[in-house]
C-alpha cells in the first residue's frame, strides 16, 4: 500500500532523513521506534507532504505522492495524527467529529460518528461538552475519531500513547487492533516498546533519519543488542 524508497528530508540544511526505504503492506500495523529526535515525525510529515522530501519516492497505492500538497494527499485516503493534539476547542465533541466528515471509499472502512462513539465510549458520554473540557488522552481520542471520519486507507499515528494515562493507554491499544480488525492499515510512531509490541506486526527502527531494523517483535526481543543501541529501554 505504501513504500517509502530513499527519501532525503531536510529542515534547512539539516539533513534528517538519510535514503529511509520501507513498505507497509495493506493491513498492516507498523510501528516507528527510535529515541527522541530520531526522525519518526519527520518521516510522517514526509509521506504526508507537510515536509517535501528534497529526493525519494513516497508511493501510495501506485502514485509517487512526492511533492503533491498534504491536503491532496489527506483526500487519496492517509489519515494523520500529529503528536500535538488538533482539536476546535470552542466546539461540542460531536461537532468536531462532524467537521471531519468526508466522503466515504469503497476500499477503505467507512466511520459514522455512531460506530466511533461505539469505539471512544468516553466520547459518546460526552458528546455536547466543548473540547476545551477534555482531558490530553480525550483530546487525543477525539483527534483520532475526527480523522477516521475522513474514512482513511492508512492513518498515520504520531506517539499515540504519549503523555496519556496509563489505563487510557491500554484503551487506546484495543483501540488500534480494532481499526486494523476492521481493515484499516496503520502506522504509529512509539518510543513505548511495550505498546508498539502489542498493537504492531512489524518494527522499522530508525536513528538518526537511518533505517536500523525492519522485522519482527519476536526478531527484536531475540536482538538485545539492537534494542540498547536504538532504543530507550
Ligand atoms: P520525537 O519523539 O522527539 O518527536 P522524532 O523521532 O519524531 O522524535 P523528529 O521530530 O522527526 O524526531 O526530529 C528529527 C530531527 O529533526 C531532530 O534532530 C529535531 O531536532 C529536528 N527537527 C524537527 N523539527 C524541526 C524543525 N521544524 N526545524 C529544524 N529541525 C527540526
Amino acid at each position: 500500500m505504501l513504500e517509502v524508497s530513499g527519501l532525503n528530508s531536510f529542515y534547512g540544511k539539516a539533513h534528517i532523513l538519510n535514503d529511509l526505504s520501507f513498505t507497509v503492506g495493506r493491513g498492516e500495523v507498523v510501528a516507528l521506534l527510535g529515541r527522541n529526535g530520531a526522525g519518526k515525525t519527520t518521516t510522517m510529515k514526509s509521506i504526508m507532504q507537510l515536509v517535501h522530501p528534497k529526493s525519494g519516492a513516497v508511493t501510495f497505492e501506485g502514485k509517487d505522492i512526492a511533492g503533491y500538497s498534504a491536503h491532496r494527499v489527506a483526500r487519496m485516503g492517509i489519515g494523520y495524527v500529529p503528536e500535538e493534539r488538533r482539536i476546535f476547542t470552542d466546539l461540542t465533541i460531536l461537532e468536531n467529529l462532524e467537521v471531519g466528515r468526508q466522503k466515504p471509499r469503497e476500499d477503505a472502512p467507512v466511520w459514522t460518528v455512531d460506530a466511533l462513539f461505539e469505539i471512544f465510549p468516553n466520547l459518546s458520554e460526552r458528546r455536547n461538552n466543548r473540547g476545551k473540557a477534555m482531558s490530553g488522552g480525550e483530546q487525543q481520542m477525539l483527534t483520532i475519531a475526527r480523522t477516521l471520519m475522513g474514512n482513511p486507507k492508512l492513518l498515520l499515528l504520531d506517539e499515540p500513547s504519549e503523555g496519556i494515562a496509563p489505563v487510557i493507554v491500554e484503551q487506546m491499544a484495543k483501540t488500534i487492533l480494532r481499526f486494523k480488525r476492521e481493515g484499516l492499515t496503520v502506522v504509529i510512531s512509539e518510543q513505548n516498546l511495550h505498546f508498539a509490541g502489542i498493537v504492531a506486526d512489524r518494527a522499522i527502527i530508525i536513528e538518526s533519519g537511518v533505517k536500523k531494523f525492519d522485522g519482527s517483535f519476536s526478531e527484536l526481543e531475540k536482538s538485545p543488542e539492537i534494542r540498547d543501541a536504538y532504543l530507550s529501554v
